[in-house]
């Protein structure tokens, strides 16, 4: 049986077995990486469907090869009906890595076009039956998988360019417009020189072991541009995670204190003034041991969500441990920043939180300080106003206290 084979059929089951691996790993990424896992599994089934391809055509092949080509009849030999499901099967796979590029990309899957698609697909395979029609099936079939091959191919250029803002967004749609380059020039050569496609393209032949290298070469360049972007995207959420709080969405410690020291460098060159506020959530425990924890949550939700909207775009809004948030105000000094501070308290104070049944009013205790100027550290800073907000805490809550405040009587 190996003996049996031509070179043309070595080279597509090498390009099926490339595909066959490649069905795995996307398989196995989808599995490991829940988020991406609709686009992975079409990938997979783009691979897994070349890869099927891939065998049917090498059917075909074996099967011609076993009738005497002069038999041919009315009725199309079982090496036809192979071919015509090779490519049907082939464009159906084209068709599963373009929604799962679109899923990628969160573009709504459009079912119009596969449709027509398959459709001419469908038809062009039942003409393309009779031998004599097979530079009509070869000509159309190309033109399908050029459209689609494009169709992708502008869809990761315009991802490049937008979303992930690339300098050469073209790079990602590359092995996609060579691709069309390749099977185009395919087509219209079965058109041009329609005995070409009985002597080279549906035998073995040095043009088809050719086009199973470059077919092979576009397709590893193809799934590493596919893996690029998921991996990017893997990394950009991770990072994104690991600045931000899990219960509120807010910027957590970690972040907040980049954040600052930001705001300090920017300053100390400058001499743009800012200030912090330490905000810390009066009685907080009595919500939880009264309501339970899980509505001290929806509370911390509440108020992560209040405080936003009554800020400006600039300033931010971190949580810096359990029931007390950090807001830092660039280009505000404690006068600017006092009526803000007060402005936050009064919101939170009259905007009592709604939960079936009871109303539960929360109040803040806020402490300010300004940056001190160029000696000033970013850690004496929140000392400070941690400790205006511990003296708002003593001299009866919901209230703010500015850092160097005189002593306020209860
Ligand atoms: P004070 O007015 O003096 O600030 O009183 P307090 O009860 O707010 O102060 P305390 O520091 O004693 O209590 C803070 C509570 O916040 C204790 C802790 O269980 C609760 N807490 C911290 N993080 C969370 C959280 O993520 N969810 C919930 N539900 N509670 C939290
Ligand atoms: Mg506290
Ligand atoms: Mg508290």
């Amino acid at each position: 049986m190996l003996s049996s084979l031509t070179p043309t059929d070595v080279a597509f089951l090498m390009a099926g077995l490339m595909q066959a691996v490649a069905a795995v790993l996307w398989l196995v990424t989808g599995w490991v990486i829940g988020d991406t896992q609709r686009a992975a599994l079409h990938w997979s089934a783009f691979a897994g469907l070349s890869a099927a391809s891939f065998g049917l055509l090498v059917a075909a092949m074996l099967s011609h090869d076993a009738v005497a080509r002069d038999t041919f009849s009315r009725n199309p030999p079982a090496g036809e009906w192979l071919r015509a499901a090779g490519n049907i099967v082939g464009i159906l796979g084209l068709m599963a890595l373009q929604r799962g590029i679109w899923l990628f990309i969160g573009r709504p899957l459009r079912h119009a076009g596969h449709a027509l698609a398959l459709v001419v697909v469908l038809l062009a395979a039942w003409i393309g039956l009779d031998p004599a029609a097979g530079p009509l099936r070869v000509g159309v079939l190309s033109a399908v998988q050029v459209v689609l091959a494009l169709g992708i191919a502008r869809d990761l250029h315009a991802h490049g360019r937008d979303t992930l803002r690339l300098r050469r967004p073209l790079l990602l749609a590359l092995p996609l417009l060579l691709a069309a380059a390749v099977i185009g020039a395919r087509g219209l050569r079965a058109l041009l020189e329609p005995a070409s496609v009985l002597t080279q393209m549906t035998v073995n032949s040095n043009l088809n072991v050719g086009s199973a290298f470059v077919y092979v070469l576009l397709s590893l360049a193809f799934h590493a541009t596919l893996m690029v972007l998921v991996v990017t995207r893997l990394v950009a959420d991770l990072q994104r995670l690991s600045r931000r709080d899990g219960l509120t969405g807010l910027l957590n410690r970690r972040a907040l204190e980049d954040a600052l020291l930001a705001q300090f460098q920017r300053s100390r060159r400058s001499g743009e003034p800012f200030s912090v506020l330490m905000l810390d959530v009066d009685h907080f425990k009595g919500i939880n041991d009264e309501h339970g924890h899980a509505v001290g949550d929806l509370a911390l939700k509440h108020l992560s969500a209040l405080l936003l909207a009554h800020m400006r775009e600039v300033d931010r809004l971190a949580r810096f441990g359990g029931e007390e948030f950090l807001v830092l105000l660039p280009g505000l000094a404690l006068a600017d920043a006092l009526p803000v501070a007060e402005r936050l308290r009064a919101v939170v104070a009259q905007a009592p939180m709604p939960l079936a049944g009871v109303t539960i009013t929360l109040s803040v205790s806020i402490g300010m300080a300004e940056w001190g100027g160029a000696p000033d550290e970013p850690s004496r800073l929140l000392v400070r106003a941690d400790a205006a907000m511990y003296q708002a805490k003593r001299h009866g809550r919901d209230r703010v206290v500015w850092d160097g405040a005189a002593p306020l009587t209860a």
